[in-house]
């Protein structure tokens, strides 16, 4: 089998708004084959960016757009291909933005791998710990204290045990920061686990005061409190407080996770397969974190084929505590795959579709494409 076309296809909403979400945007990968067999990926990035580290064209042989690199190889080679792509991009890439392409080639070949091989993803990684994960509520902060309270019980009501608020205006205000999460915790009562995410706010000393602050409402974790190049300041927040501390979505590649969780001593791993370098880096950082006794658990703010390869991942290791859902209400994030993941009892459950087992719906993708 040899990949005869990669294809990168920017989704974007009519406006974006200036805010934390990551669900407004997306960039879809394709790769076909000569067999075909086309297989799907997903990049969370700056889609044109992303789109252009792909597409571009060779300028020396360290310097290549990725899918020339790829252009006529065979699919089935994944690890191969992946240091194929980082080698000829090194000059560039390395880390952030050509990981962050290469995933959504990566994802496709898995995608291609399972669709040959008639097996899922998962099963492909090594086999399923696990037929479910429990799944938390991911959103961002309301407007005021009252909106966020309606929604933390509107996500209860939708049977998840556990809520996630996050980002803007976390780190404006002392003070109301706290009032936030007092209005969670209220809202969901004693049983329901609250985990807040920071949005990359405080210096460490600021970080260990609000955690400290945070204690008296039980939060399951506190996430990205600090910038992400402040891995000393991570080291510190580690040594001070007894919550939980979870960071790395800023982070690509598996020396950037070493490195977080070796000197910033978090304590909970978060991989984006979409981000990380596809599902071939993503279950390197994931087994590498297993060794060193820390919680494994996804970053997922897009689409259903980000969910797909999240939990192929989530399955395919010896423990998952929790799984990120978003409930952001994008078309986007939810209309793009027509055999959608819910939520049931509080859970992701695990599908044995061949590959990464997602139906694009192909009439959402060309309403959303930008410049097709
Ligand atoms: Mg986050």
């Amino acid at each position: 089998m040899k990949i005869t076309d990669v294809r990168a296809i920017h989704l974007a909403l009519p406006t974006i708004a200036k805010r934390s979400d990551g669900t407004q945007d997306a960039l879809i990968v394709m790769v076909t084959t000569d067999a075909g067999i086309t297989g799907v990926g997903e990049v969370d990035s700056s889609p044109l960016v992303a789109k252009a580290a792909i597409e571009a064209p060779m300028s020396n042989s360290i310097t290549s757009g990725l899918r020339e690199v790829v252009l006529g190889k065979d699919p089935l080679e994944i690890e191969r291909l992946w240091h194929d792509m980082y080698q000829a991009s090194r000059y560039a890439g390395r880390r952030g933005l050509f990981i962050h392409a290469m995933s959504g080639i990566d994802l496709a070949l898995w995608d291609i791998f399972g669709k040959a091989t008639d097996l899922p993803v998962h099963t492909l990684l090594g086999g399923a710990f696990r037929r479910k994960v429990r799944a938390y509520a991911s959103t961002l902060f309301g407007d005021t204290l009252a909106a966020t309270a309606d929604r933390a019980r509107w996500c209860v009501d939708q049977g998840f045990t556990a809520v996630k608020f996050g980002w803007d205006p976390m780190g404006q205000d002392a003070k109301y920061d706290e009032q936030l999460v007092a209005a969670i915790r209220g809202a969901v009562g004693p049983d329901v686990d609250v985990l807040i995410d920071a949005g990359q706010v405080w210096d460490a000393k600021t970080a260990i005061r609000m955690a400290h602050r945070f204690e008296a409402y039980d939060l399951y974790w506190l996430e990205e409190p600090l910038r992400p190049d402040d891995v000393a300041g991570y080291a510190e927040l580690a040594r001070a407080v007894p919550t939980r501390i979870a960071a790395g979505e800023a982070e690509s590649e598996r020396h950037s996770y070493t490195h977080l969780m070796d000197t910033g001593r978090i304590d909970v791993v978060q991989i984006d397969p979409t981000r990380t370098g596809g599902l071939t880096e993503a279950k390197k950082i994931a087994w590498a974190a297993y060794d060193r006794g820390r919680s494994v658990v996804n970053h997922s703010f897009t689409t259903d084929i980000n969910v797909a390869a999240s939990l192929a991942l989530l399955a395919a290791i010896p423990e998952a505590p929790l799984f990120e859902f978003c409930v952001e209400d994008s078309p986007i994030r939810n209309q793009l795959v027509r055999n959608r993941f819910e939520v049931v009892d509080g859970h992701v459950h695990v599908r044995d579709d061949p590959g990464l087992g997602v139906e694009i719906d192909v009439d959402v993708l060309e309403r959303y494409a930008v410049g097709v």
